[in-house]
């Protein structure tokens, strides 16, 4: 089948779907492949549970005309994506980086969609199957797409963007994670970059933080940029007014209260207040868009338990996140804090040394009681009593069981896999 057949069916369907426990009735079922599992085995439940029409590519499920035969599922899925995001013809923006892309997406969709009827990147689906899905789910009545590119590999973006042919793009920051993939900081910054590259082949606009240098010696050549950042004079000047506890700012004169805790968070809102202004979105929507705006998943929300109040932040962590998040913590004026840190994972062979500096800058900047979770850590040389190392989650619970933290001021951070945010049921 090609690609202009399996366009006709999935016009006649209602959406995509490529989990059987997940079907939508009159969707387009595609049975993908993974390391455990075949899709082609699940293609007739797929069809009994409401799917219209189910992709496969081995011929032997294929038992009637309702199974479209292909010769790779995935290929077809990302080949269709590209179809359909060039039938529709509207102006996607892609957003890739180190840290925050899905807080700055979902601000740049909460802005943008006070005037257009946008579709953006649902969660975290970001990869090779998510990016596809994301362009099948626009519509006709979309009028601009949203998309959060991620990568922990070099070439992912490039493929991304051959998938998606963002017209629009940004990179929220270059930082330390996936180094097991990337190799070092110099890889983050060329795999990152390769959204730079396709923009600037393609003659395509690139919107650029001017208060990070390692972006603007990216675009210095490049004609099609449109600037932002701090105290700037070029086309959108923003001023940062306070970070207790969440971060306000000035745009055109006029503030903007965010929900969002973390200096860090500043850049995330720029980009939204920038796209938002680039695309001429009024001012005071922006601000009440921005304003409105509660991050969810664990990422910088700010809660209370009992006498405590946490920035609960344990929705990932690398050492860029970490140290942005701890820089963040001692700035904030409380006046006893405790902070509780996991292991970063996918560091590969500079998780040692990285681990170790930020035990080095807590011996430095002692934000007051530490507690340090995971074999990274434990494997850190402390010196200060304020720092105690647990080498499991178990250890630690067993530890705050005969040792209650009372009216204290909390920062919780760990890589997912710690899922620091059980600390809440041991508070
Ligand atoms: P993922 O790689 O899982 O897709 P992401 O890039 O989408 O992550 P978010 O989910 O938006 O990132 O944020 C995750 C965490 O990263 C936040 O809770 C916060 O700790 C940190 N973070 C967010 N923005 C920044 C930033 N600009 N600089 C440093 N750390 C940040
Ligand atoms: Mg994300």
């Amino acid at each position: 089948m090609n690609i202009k057949q399996l366009y006709q069916h999935f016009k006649e369907c209602n959406g995509i779907s490529t989990d059987t426990r997940n079907i939508e009735n009159n969707s387009l079922f595609f049975a993908l492949k993974g390391n455990n599992f075949n899709g082609n085995h699940f293609a007739r439940q797929a069809l009994e549970a409401g799917a219209k029409y189910c992709v496969v590519d081995e011929e032997k499920y294929a038992l009637d005309s309702r199974y479209l035969v292909v010769e790779n599922v995935l290929k077809s899925l990302q080949n269709l994506a590209t179809f359909h995001r060039n039938e529709l013809a509207i102006p996607i923006i892609a957003l890739t980086g180190s840290n925050g892309k899905t807080t700055t997406k979902e601000l740049t969709n909460a802005v943008l969609s006070t005037k257009f009827k946008t579709t953006a990147t649902l969660g975290n689906l970001n990869n090779h199957i998510g990016v596809p899905l994301t362009l099948l789910q626009m519509t006709d009545a979309t009028e601009i797409g949203i998309v959060e590119m991620g990568a922990n590999h070099p070439v992912e973006i490039t493929f991304l963007c051959t998938i998606a042919h963002p017209d629009y793009g940004l990179i929220t920051n270059f930082g330390k994670a996936h180094l097991e993939g990337f190799g070092s900081i110099e890889g983050v910054i060329k795999a990152k970059s390769e959204l730079y590259d396709y923009l600037k082949a393609n003659h395509k606009t690139i919107f650029v933080n001017e208060n990070d240098p390692l972006q603007i010696k990216q675009t210095l050549n490049y004609d099609k940029v449109f600037k932002f950042g701090l105290r700037t004079s070029t086309d959108t000047m923003l001023e940062m007014v306070n970070t207790q506890p969440y971060v306000t700012l000035s745009y055109n004169g006029s503030e903007i209260k965010s929900k969002l805790t973390g200096s860090y968070n500043f850049n995330n809102i720029a980009v939204a207040i920038a796209v938002g202004s680039y695309f001429k979105v009024e001012s005071d929507d922006i601000k009440n868009a921005i304003e409105a705006y509660t991050p969810t998943n664990n990422r910088s929300q700010i809660l209370k338990k009992g006498s405590n109040t946490i920035i609960m932040d344990a929705y990932n962590a690398n050492p860029t996140s970490m140290m942005a998040a701890l820089e963040n913590f001692e700035q904030l004026v409380q006046a006893k804090k405790v902070v509780f840190l996991g292991d970063m994972f996918e560091l590969g062979a500079t998780a040692e040394i990285e681990h170790q500096a930020i035990v080095d800058y807590l011996e430095q900047n002692k934000l007051g009681k530490t507690y340090l979770i995971g074999k990274n850590f434990y494997k850190t040389t402390v010196k200060h009593p304020s720092l105690q190392k647990f080498e499991s989650f178990d250890a630690l619970k067993s530890h705050l069981q005969n040792h209650e933290i009372k009216d204290a001021f909390l920062l919780i951070k760990g890589s997912r896999g710690m899922a620091l945010e059980r600390i809440l049921e041991l508070l």
